[in-house]
């Protein structure tokens, strides 16, 4: 069954929820704002935990012992979390689009998610070895496609 063509996110069970992420690891990047403007921007330096192959937490499960400060997508969050990517599933359910075409769950892996760049997956760096955030900013988690 197409959950996610069926339920809102509201409805959705826990596990519904949980594989609704595709595990692109975009939000596990740092991001910068500016002071000024208010403007986010991406960099590519990723959080310690990321495993920069697979896109995904190394320690999933057990993340928050490691990173107190890292976020669980909600549904009583979602709506505050502008920051998540526009290819983010649970931003594109929140403002009522589809999931895109290379989404693990149409697709049964995340191979074309990775062939069409939208991932994470051998482009980033790890954070204990940055010393300037600033000079890691990059466009490439902002792109969407469906
Ligand atoms: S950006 Fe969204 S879909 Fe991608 S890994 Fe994070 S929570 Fe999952």
């Amino acid at each position: 069954m197409e959950f996610w063509k069926e339920k809102t996110l509201a409805q959705m069970n826990t596990s519904e929820w949980e594989s609704l992420c595709d595990g692109c690891g975009k939000c596990c990047l740092n991001k910068i704002i500016d002071d000024d403007t208010e403007e986010l921007y991406y960099t590519n330096v990723a959080c310690k935990l990321l495993d920069s192959h697979e896109s995904h937490c190394s320690h999933y499960s057990t993340r928050f012992d490691y990173v107190p400060s890292c976020t669980q997508v909600t549904m009583e969050n979602v709506a505050e979390l502008t920051w998540l990517p526009d290819s983010c599933a649970y931003r594109r359910l929140y403002l009522g689009q589809s999931l895109p075409s290379w989404h693990p769950l149409i697709t049964g892996s995340k191979t074309e998610m990775h062939q069409h760049g939208m991932s994470t997956q051998d482009k980033v760096i790890c954070e204990t070895k940055v010393k300037y955030m600033e000079d890691y900013i990059v466009l490439w988690p902002l792109r969407d496609l469906n």
